[in-house]
């Protein structure tokens, strides 16, 4: 199963990601016109090659290894993940949703600072 990229990049969102990933899977990059306007940055499930190169290079911890590994609090962004595409607007405002609807059920982790924040995701 593919990474995902769950909270702590709300507020983060410093594209080290991008930048070590080999196959270029995580969207929007800075040169993407989505990227002002995303929330957080996104993993395609099928594109990525499960290299895991992009997990320490995240400074705030946001990115598990599998779905199954993604805390239950985290779960929904799975979903807003798979379903993101640069250059498709319904996707990707459907994926920026589901990352709303997130923050909004989350208040008690949105009040956290990113880089503590994966910390409090529990399992
Ligand atoms: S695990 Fe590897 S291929 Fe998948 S998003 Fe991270 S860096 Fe890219
Ligand atoms: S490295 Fe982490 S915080 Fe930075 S853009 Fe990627 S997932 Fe978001």
């Amino acid at each position: 199963m593919p990474f995902v990229i769950t909270d702590p990049c709300i507020g983060t969102k410093d594209t080290a990601c991008v930048d070590v990933c080999p196959v270029d899977c995580i969207h929007p990059r800075k040169d993407e016109p989505e990227f002002e306007t995303a929330t957080i940055l996104y993993i395609h499930p099928e594109e990525c090659i499960d290299c895991g190169a992009c997990v320490p290079a995240c400074p705030v911890a946001a990115i598990y290894d599998s779905v199954d590994s993604t805390p239950s609090s985290q779960k929904s962004l799975v979903e807003a993940n798979a379903i993101f595409r640069v250059g498709d607007p319904d996707a990707v405002m459907r994926a920026e949703t589901i990352v709303k609807a997130h923050e909004s059920a989350h208040p008690e982790l949105m009040a956290i600072p990113p880089a503590e924040r994966a910390a409090a995701h529990g399992k």
